[in-house]
């Protein structure tokens, strides 16, 4: 059986990451029988209630939120029962010494029939901070002065890693003064995507495309990340963040690094993570004179999305009218190589946008000399767009001649289509929570970010936060439902482009 012993401490389970994302995507390891039947999970928050509560307490919130889980599985008593058996509640704050103890006497508590080994390995036991940031200092050396890191521990923490490189650097210091890097797993939630480990898949699978994947072929490149929700009632959050540091610094980053990145030389996490590395340090800078052509940032205003009206980001609940923080970003990003010499790589990411979507749109140069009906040549270019959500998917977009005898050459755009749920029609995709949650069980962290590329992510960040900060820029308004502001239109029209979606 694949099934895998574990021991997981879960930090903050009363949070909202934890119930809803992380105990149900626990829950799916172990309902498709990943999690051996001796794995435990002790979960720690700060209200004081039982075991039986906590169970109470998450069914009923599962009950009014979004989660992974499918009606049916939600409604699997027997796998339930057999999942919470596996559950213990206990009450902590994490910041005061009393109470670790009962963490100690957890993991000792072990049976001593597994010994703390299940197989000749070592149970891994795991540390899940799903807390702020603020408290993973005290976590971790509370943890280390009850004695609880050994060789077998590893820690779990979620993004953001501080707010810049200072604060970034600060974390992981931290962390490391406990842990060794192979035991720290940082999570972005876009690497546990089944279409973004895909991207290795496709890149180093298919020579066809090895072959196509640089300068010489490739004209741009497109990300966009668009979400149609507004902050979530995350105003304290957010507006300290905005748009950059919230999904730039990591997901779009992460992402620009799988499709720029050098073939590694095999499929280990250092490997792996070494050659993204390259890519964040080959990023050039973006100058204060670059503002308009290569970055230009938004902020919506009221307006409808899905046919309902909603309010502008300084009308949410808690808003500080004077804001300036951007909801929404556009960039030109240079990656300084060999590879990518002279080729833009446009992304955008923004809220209240009129569609949920992730999309990746490589765009190929056109054949080099045309033979085609002049009026026909804008549609030169063979595109391949790699949908992350919804509805994942790789879709190349290419000319044929279109039919009848009074069309002579004519040339007509047709798609080559793998839409994943049509592919595996039989299987159930994963969540990104559940997948990751699984690596850190096994112990793989090639879908975890390593400490330089972390730094190095912040370092570019920074210098865009520094180069806004310097020409004072104010994020233009777009309104809600919109594709941002008509400047991040222009910015790309400069090059004699348009966004996908709008060609
Ligand atoms: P949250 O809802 O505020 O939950 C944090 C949990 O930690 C709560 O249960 C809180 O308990 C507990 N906690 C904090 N300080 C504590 C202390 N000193 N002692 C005991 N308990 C303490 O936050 P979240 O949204 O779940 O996010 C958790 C982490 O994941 C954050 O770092 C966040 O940035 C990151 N993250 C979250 C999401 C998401 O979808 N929510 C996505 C990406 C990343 P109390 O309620 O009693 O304070």
């Amino acid at each position: 059986s694949p099934a895998l012993p574990c021991d997981i401490v879960l930090f903050g389970g009363l949070g909202d990451l934890a119930q809803r994302k992380l105990i149900p995507a626990l829950f799916q390891l172990d309902q498709f029988g990943l999690l051996h039947s001796s794995a435990r999970i002790l979960v720690m928050a700060r209200k004081t209630m039982t075991t039986e509560a906590y169970k109470a307490h998450t069914l009923k919130r599962w009950q009014g939120m979004a989660t992974s889980l499918t009606d049916e599985q939600r409604n699997d008593h027997d796998a339930l029962e057999v999942f919470f058996s596996k559950v213990q509640y206990s009450s902590l704050d994490f910041q005061t010494p009393a109470g670790y103890e009962a963490i100690v006497d957890w993991l000792q508590a072990r049976p001593a029939s597994t010994n703390g080994e299940v197989g000749d390995k070592p149970v891994p036991q795991v540390y899940y901070l799903a807390t702020p940031p603020s408290v993973y200092g005290d976590i971790c050396c509370q943890l280390d002065r009850a004695g609880c890191i050994s060789e077998r521990s590893r820690i779990v923490v979620e993004k953001p890693i501080g707010h810049d490189l200072e604060s970034s650097c600060e974390i992981n210091e931290q962390l490391a003064t406990f842990f060794d890097e192979r035991q720290i797993f940082r999570i972005d939630h876009y690497l546990g995507k089944e279409t973004v480990q895909n991207l290795i898949a496709l890149r180093f699978a298919n020579n066809l495309f090895a072959s196509q994947w640089n300068h010489e072929q490739i004209s741009h490149v497109e990300i966009t990340v668009a979400e149609k929700v507004g902050i979530e009632g995350r105003w304290g959050y957010f507006d300290k963040a905005g748009q950059l540091k919230d999904m730039v610094q990591n997901h779009l980053l992460q992402v620009l690094c799988l499709i720029a990145m050098d073939p590694p030389a095999e499929l280990s996490a250092d490997c792996i993570r070494d050659e993204k590395l390259k890519v964040l340090k080959a990023l050039r800078p973006i100058t204060p004179n670059q503002i308009g052509t290569h970055i230009v940032t938004g902020q919506y205003t009221a307006g409808t999305v899905d046919g309902a009206h909603v309010p502008g980001y300084l009308e949410e609940d808690d808003a500080n009218t004077h804001s300036n923080t951007e909801t929404f970003i556009a960039l030109k990003v240079e990656i300084d190589n060999w590879r990518w010499a002279g080729v833009p790589f446009y992304m955008r990411t923004g809220k209240r946008m009129p569609l949920k979507s992730s999309e990746i749109v490589i765009h190929f140069k056109p054949a080099p000399h045309y033979i085609f009906d002049p009026d026909q040549k804008h549609m030169l270019g063979n595109k391949l767009i790699i949908r992350l959500q919804p509805d994942e998917g790789i879709s190349l977009r290419m000319l044929t001649k279109d039919q009848g005898l009074d069309k002579g050459m004519r040339l007509h755009e047709g798609v080559l289509e793998l839409t994943f749920s049509e592919v595996f029609q039989s299987q159930r995709t994963q969540s990104a929570y559940e997948r990751l949650l699984w690596e850190i069980i096994k112990g793989e962290q090639y879908l975890f970010v390593r400490r330089d590329e972390v730094a190095n992510a912040w370092r570019w960040v920074d210098s865009l936060v520094e180069t806004l900060a310097h020409a004072n820029v104010k994020p233009k308004r777009y309104s809600a439902g919109s594709w941002g502001p008509v400047a991040s239109i222009a910015m790309i029209a400069m090059d004699g482009l348009t966004w996908y979606e709008d060609a």
